[in-house]
């Protein structure tokens, strides 16, 4: 396994190749490359999209089916949040701790927000037998005085 992108960051490397095999993810080629990108730039909210240009734009070939696939298995993993965006967009949170998110009306973007500060003053009552794993709250914003 020697790629370019990987043998530049030796040490970035190794660490993602840990954090696979901590989540419990084999570190694939795929995985690896995937997750350099993905958490290599700080963090971001992209959609399957967007990485699979990113990784073109790497000059390295990955499907999209596959770049599906692994975003969901990093999710699964808990290596990513999936936050629902304007109509239909699915975007990939990197950033993994509790907070909130506004979508944006220009482009459809995601701007984080702390989730402490935010008050639930009345929960409907829960179906037997269950209890809260987590919540999430996305605001939509549209242009000020817009109908
Ligand atoms: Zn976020």
């Amino acid at each position: 396994m020697t790629h370019g992108l990987m043998c530049s960051q030796p040490f970035v490397y190794s660490e993602l190749v840990q954090r696979l095999k901590k989540s419990g993810l084999r570190p694939t080629r795929q995985r690896v490359i995937l997750a350099n990108i993905l958490f290599g730039r700080g963090a971001r909210h992209l959609t399957a999209e967007q990485l699979h240009r990113e990784v073109r734009d790497n000059a390295l070939r990955i499907s999209l089916a596959t770049v599906y696939n692994t975003l969901n298995q990093f999710v699964d993993a808990g290596l990513l949040r999936e936050i629902q965006g304007q109509g239909q967009q699915t975007y990939f949170d990197t950033r993994t701790e509790d907070h909130f998110h506004f979508v944006l009306p220009q482009n459809g973007g995601l701007v984080d927000f702390p989730a402490h500060g935010v008050d639930f003053a009345k929960l409907p009552a829960l179906p037997p037998g269950t209890e809260i794993d987590r919540v999430e709250v996305t605001i939509h914003l549209k242009p000020l005085g817009k109908a």
